[in-house]
C-alpha cells in the first residue's frame, strides 16, 4: 500500500483494506460491476452510508426539458437522464438487536476486493456492534457477463464470540433518496421518484417489482429470489412487498462456527415497449435460469468469459507496478461498459455512475472502441450496430440543420440530440468521423464483410453525404469546413480544424471505396459514380492550414495568431478553467483544453513528416493544459512517437491511474471509461508504436527507462498476435492462422504462425522535451511526485 493511495499494487486486483468514509463515493464508482447492460455502483450491502447510491440499465431514462432564456432555431428540447433504478443489492443485518451500520460500533477490519480474472467484488468485515457484539460478514457480488440479466450476491455471517441472534433483510428499493446534484455541468441532473409502480408481488423467497417513467414511458422489472442456508431453527419470511419496497428476511440464532448464508439472484429488464406482463415474464425467465445455473455456475461462467478476454487482450508491464495494475484496471472497465450493452450505446461513465446524465460522447469510437476492437471485437461491432440504429435520428438532425446525409448527436442515451445549444457540442461535426473512423477499424481489423456490406456502408455513405453538404470548394478548388469546433472544447466555431478535415477526409475516401466494393448495394442508398467522385474530389483538395512562419500546423484557420492564455497568471485552482473563466475569453485565445492536433496526429500520423509531428508537438504541448480526461492518452502515444518516452511514461501513468488517483476529483460520478480504454492506447499504441492506417499494421515500439519489457496481444482478423518489447528489442509471435504482414519501423515483415519474428529498436535520438503551461505538468515518478510502488 502506498501512502496516501487508496489501494493495495498489485497485479490482478483492486484491494482496499480499510474503509475511509471520505472516499466512499470514489470507490463505490471504482469497484462498480457491470456488464454493459447492469451496471451497479459499489454501494455496502446494507446500502448506508453511501456517496450516491446507483443501478443503471443501459438505455434506461427520464426525459426532461431543457429550457432556453432565449430560444434558437433547431435547439434540442429536450434532454435525457439516466435514471437510478430499483435497488437490488441491498443486505440489511441485524445484529442482537443492533442494525449492522459502520458508522457505529467498532469496525475491526474492513476489506474489498475487485477480483480483475474472477470479475466479482469481495467484501470482509469483521464488526462489533455497540453492545459489544462482533461478527463477520463476507460477502460476494457479481454482474454476469454470461446471462446479461442477471446479478447475484452470496452474502454471509458468522458471530465470532458467543452465540448471536442475526436476522437478514434482502430488499428491492425502488426510488432511494439521492443527494443533490451540484452545479458542475459535467454532474448529472437531479431526478427525483421518477419510477411509478405498476406492478408489485412476491411469494416465498421471489419478489417482483415492475416501474415505468412518466416522460420517457420506459418500462422496468427487477425480480429476486433466495437460497438460504442456516442452521435448524433459521426462519424465513416470506416476501412482504409494497410499490417500492419488497423484502425477504431470514433469522437465525448462530452457534459459534455456524453461519446464516443467503445467495441473493437478481434479474433486471426494460422495455419501451413491452407490457407490464411481458416484462415481468422476462425477469422471472432470467432470474429461473439463474437459479438453474445456481451460484458455483454464475460464479464459473464469470471466470470462463475472463479467462477468454484475458487470455486475448492482457498487457503486462514489467517496471512499474502501479501501472501494471492501472492498465489491466482500465480493461477490465473498458470491458464492462460494452461487453452485453448488445445494441446500446456505451456512456462516458460506462454504467459506474451518473456523470454526464449517462449519456454517450465521441469518447466511444475514438477512445473506448480501438481498445474494443482488438481486444473484444463483438463489443466494438455491437456499439456501432447501435449507432446504426439511431440513423433515422441523425438524418433528421442533419435535416433540421439543413444538411444532406447524417449528423450524430453530441450527447444522448437513445439517439436524440441532448446538448442545450452549445457550440463546443451543437459544432462538434468531428463526432460523425469518428463514427466513420472506428467502423473502417473494425472492418479491417475483423475482415467483417457482412458487417461492411451493411451497417458500414450505410454509416460511411451518410457521414460521406454530411460532409460534402457542409464543406464547400472554394474559388481556388479547396475543399474548406468552415465553422465548426474540434476536440478542442476551448476553441468553438471555427475554419478547417485539421483534425475535423484529417478525420473527413479519411471518411469520404473510406466512403468512396466501400461504394465502389458494393456497388448494387449502393445503388441502393442512390449513391452514383458522380457521387463518390464527387466524395473523392474533396477529400483531395482538403485545405489543412498550416503556419509558415512557425512552421507547425494550425489547430485551426489563424489559430497561431490569437493571443495565448496568460498562463502564469493563472492560478492552479483556477483550472478547470471552463469553471472560472467566461468561454468567450477561452474561445479567442490559444489555450487547449484536450490534444486536438495532436489527436489528428495520432489517428492521422499518415498525413504529417517526422519533423512536422515533432514541431507540433512541442507546440501544442506548451498550450494544452488537459482539462479533460480525454487528453493524456494521446499526449502519451505522440510523445513516445516523437522521443519524449519519460514524458509517454508520465501521461500514460495519469490517464491509467485517473480513477484509481481521483486525479480530477470526480471518480465519484463514475469512471472515465475514455480515459481507462485510453491506458490501453498509450500501452499498445504508446509503447508499442501500434498504427493501423489504411488496415495495415505497423508497429515502432520504444519503452521509457522506467520500464524494462512490455508485453501484449491483440486480435487480428482471427489472428492473435503477441508483441514483446524490451529495450533492444520486440518479438512478434503468432500462435496460429495465416501469416501475418506488418511493418516494424516502415520495414515489411512476415509473421508466421509458430515462427516468432525478432527486430532490433533502433537506438533514439534524445532531445530535451517540451515544458507544459505553468503547473499543468503530469505528475511523475522520475520527478518523485507519484509515489512509486514499494
Ligand atoms: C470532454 C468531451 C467529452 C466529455 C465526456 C469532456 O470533458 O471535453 O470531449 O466528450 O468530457 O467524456
Amino acid at each position: 500500500m502506498i501512502p496516501g493511495q487508496a489501494f493495495v499494487v498489485e497485479p490482478w486486483a483492486i484491494r482496499e483494506t480499510s474503509l475511509v468514509l471520505d472516499r466512499l463515493a470514489q470507490t463505490e464508482s471504482v469497484f462498480a460491476l457491470s456488464n454493459g447492460h447492469i451496471g451497479m455502483r459499489a454501494n455496502l450491502d446494507e446500502a448506508e452510508p453511501n456517496g450516491l447510491p446507483g443501478t443503471y440499465l443501459n438505455g434506461f431514462f427520464e426525459s426532461r426539458p431543457l429550457p432556453y432564456a432565449e430560444a434558437g432555431f433547431g435547439y434540442p428540447e429536450a434532454g435525457q437522464s439516466v435514471v437510478n433504478v430499483t435497488d437490488g443489492k441491498i443486505i440489511r443485518l441485524l445484529v442482537d438487536d443492533e442494525p449492522l451500520d459502520i458508522r457505529y460500533g467498532v469496525i475491526r477490519s474492513h476489506e474489498r476486493v475487485l477480483d480483475l480474472r474472477a470479475g466479482v467484488l469481495r467484501r470482509v468485515l469483521e464488526w462489533e456492534s455497540p453492545t459489544g457484539v462482533a461478527v463477520r460478514v463476507t460477502s460476494v457480488r457479481l454482474v454476469s457477463f454470461a446471462q446479461r440479466a442477471t446479478a447475484a450476491i452470496s452474502y454471509r455471517v458468522e458471530p465470532l464470540g458467543d452465540a448471536t441472534n442475526v436476522v437478514v433483510q434482502s430488499e428491492l428499493v425502488a426510488n432511494e433518496p439521492l443527494p443533490a446534484a451540484s452545479n458542475d455541468p459535467r454532474v448529472a441532473a437531479a431526478l427525483e421518484s421518477v419510477l411509478q409502480s405498476e406492478r408489485f408481488e412476491g411469494h416465498g423467497t421471489r419478489a417482483l417489482l415492475v416501474h415505468s417513467t412518466r416522460a420517457s414511458k420506459r418500462r422496468t422489472a427487477c425480480a429476486m429470489d433466495h437460497v438460504i442456508d442456516g442452521p435448524s431453527g433459521t426462519r424465513i419470511r416470506d416476501a412482504e412487498v409494497d410499490p417500492d419496497l419488497a423484502r425477504v428476511t431470514a433469522a437465525a440464532t448462530l452457534e459459534p462456527g455456524e453461519h446464516l448464508e443467503l445467495v441473493k439472484f437478481l434479474a433486471y429488464g426494460w422495455s419501451s415497449e413491452r407490457s407490464v406482463p411481458a416484462v415481468a415474464d422476462q425477469v422471472d425467465a432470467a432470474l429461473t435460469e439463474a437459479m438453474h445455473r445456481g451460484w458455483g455456475g454464475l460464479v464459473a461462467d464469470q471466470q470462463e468469459y475472463l479467462d477468454d478476454f484475458w487470455a486475448g487482450a492482457d498487457v503486462e508491464i514489467e517496471g512499474d507496478e502501479q501501472l501494471q495494475q492501472a492498465v489491466r484496471f482500465g480493461l477490465f472497465h473498458t470491458l464492462q461498459a460494452a461487453a452485453r450493452a448488445e445494441g446500446r450505446a456505451i456512456p462516458a461513465k460506462g454504467l459506474t455512475g451518473p456523470g454526464y446524465d449517462g449519456h454517450t460522447f465521441w469518447d466511444s469510437e475514438i477512445f473506448v472502441l480501438p481498445a474494443l476492437t482488438y481486444t473484444a471485437p463483438a463489443a466494438a461491432k455491437h456499439a456501432l450496430r447501435w449507432r446504426s440504429r439511431t440513423l433515422d435520428l441523425a438524418r433528421e438532425r442533419a435535416a433540421l440543420l439543413g444538411l444532406e446525409g447524417a449528423t450524430f448527436p453530441w450527447r444522448t442515451i437513445h439517439g436524440e440530440e441532448c446538448s442545450s445549444y452549445w457550440p463546443a457540442g451543437t459544432a462538434a461535426f468531428h463526432i460523425n468521423a469518428d463514427i466513420a473512423d472506428a467502423t473502417v477499424r473494425y472492418v479491417n481489423a475483423t475482415g467483417d464483410e457482412d458487417f461492411e456490406c451493411g451497417v458500414g456502408l450505410e454509416l460511411l455513405v451518410a457521414t460521406a453525404r454530411l460532409w460534402r453538404s457542409l464543406g464547400h470548394h472554394d474559388a481556388r478548388g479547396a475543399f474548406r469546413i468552415d465553422g465548426v469546433t474540434g476536440p478542442d472544447e476551448y476553441s468553438a466555431i471555427a475554419d478547417n480544424n485539421v483534425y475535423t478535415n484529417l478525420m473527413a477526409q479519411r471518411n469520404l475516401r473510406a466512403a468512396a471505396a466501400v461504394v465502389e466494393k458494393h456497388s448494387e448495394r449502393s445503388r441502393k442508398l442512390g449513391v452514383d459514380r458522380e457521387e463518390s467522385a464527387g466524395w473523392r474530389d474533396a477529400a483531395d483538395a482538403m485545405v489543412l492550414p498550416y503556419d509558415e512562419a512557425l512552421g507547425v500546423h494550425c489547430q485551426s484557420e489563424r489559430y497561431t495568431d490569437h493571443q495565448r492564455w496568460d498562463f502564469d497568471h493563472t492560478a492552479p485552482e483556477q483550472y478547470p478553467l471552463l469553471l472560472h473563466f467566461p468561454y468567450f475569453d477561452l474561445y479567442r485565445k490559444q489555450v487547449v483544453k484536450q490534444a486536438d492536433l495532436v489527436l489528428a496526429m495520432h489517428l492521422r500520423g499518415d498525413a504529417f513528416t517526422e519533423e512536422e509531428k515533432a514541431r507540433n508537438f512541442d507546440y501544442y504541448e506548451q498550450l494544452t493544459v488537459r482539462d479533460s480526461s480525454l487528453s493524456a492518452c494521446t499526449q502519451s502515444v505522440i510523445a513516445a512517437e516523437v522521443g519524449y518516452l519519460e514524458l509517454a511514461h508520465d501521461y500514460f501513468a495519469e490517464a491509467a491511474l485517473l480513477d484509481l488517483d481521483d486525479l480530477e476529483h470526480n471518480t465519484r460520478d463514475g469512471v472515465h471509461i475514455a480515459s481507462l480504454a485510453g491506458s490501453w492506447i498509450a500501452a499498445v499504441c504508446g509503447f508499442g508504436g501500434m498504427r493501423d492506417h489504411d488496415g495495415q499494421l505497423s508497429f515502432a515500439p520504444r519503452l521509457s527507462q522506467r520500464l524494462t519489457r512490455l508485453r501484449f496481444r491483440l486480435g487480428y482478423r482471427g489472428h492473435c498476435l503477441t508483441v514483446d518489447i524490451n529495450h533492444e528489442r520486440v518479438t512478434y509471435a503468432l500462435t496460429d492462422g495465416d501469416p501475418l504482414p506488418i511493418r516494424h519501423y516502415g520495414a515489411s515483415l512476415t509473421v508466421k504462425p509458430g515462427t516468432p519474428a525478432r527486430r532490433a529498436i533502433p537506438k533514439l535520438q534524445q532531445r530535451p522535451a517540451p515544458s507544459q503551461p505553468a503547473g499543468r505538468a503530469p505528475a511523475s515518478t522520475m520527478a518523485g511526485d507519484r509515489p512509486a510502488a514499494p
